[in-house]
């Protein structure tokens, strides 16, 4: 039978209310348990200063790679429905939230969408993404300082 085609992919993702580290996880186990994620690395996890609303909790910050057979849209259905199950509360923009996964690049494609943008959009301006993701890829673009990023631990779900 022939393979299914595959593409790799990078992920970041994000927690700052309850037990975050349990959150970051529940959210890796539960893209794992969907079957049709493989081959997953993960960063250490950091600990980052909040970027836009700065009166919350502090972040716990990871990037992951897979291998997934899901196309772009189904990808970004499977993030949503796990950050739904996840509890996620979203309340003020940019604001507190029990778990955020953000896909950030999808092979080498291209994506404007009204609900999809790949490479994402705002990936090159924030530290938090660049300084995990460095740990899975070779980065070539300057990493900005403006918020603290520090490496916490090894990240293991
Ligand atoms: P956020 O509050 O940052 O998690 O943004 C969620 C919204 O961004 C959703 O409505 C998605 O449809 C949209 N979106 C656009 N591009 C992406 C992407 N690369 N990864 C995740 N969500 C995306």
């Amino acid at each position: 039978m022939k393979e299914k085609a595959t593409a790799k992919c990078y992920m970041s993702l994000g927690s700052n209310m309850g037990d975050k580290e349990e959150n970051l996880k529940s959210a890796v186990r539960l893209l794992r348990d969907s079957g049709r994620i493989t081959d997953i690395k993960a960063s250490s996890i950091y600990v980052t200063e909040p970027v836009g609303y700065a009166d919350q909790d502090d972040f716990y910050n990871i990037c992951i790679s897979f291998d997934t057979d899901l196309k772009p849209l189904e990808l970004l259905d499977l993030s949503q429905s796990i950050e739904a199950e996840l509890h996620r509360v979203r309340t003020i923009k940019n604001g507190p939230r029990t778990i955020d996964l953000d896909i950030l690049l999808y092979g080498d494609e291209k994506i404007k969408s009204k609900r999809l943008i790949v490479p994402h959009e705002r990936m090159f301006e924030r530290a938090f993404v660049l300084i995990p993701l460095s740990e899975l890829k070779d980065i070539d673009v300057p990493i900005p300082t403006d918020k603290s990023v520090k490496k916490l631990r090894k990240f293991t779900f």
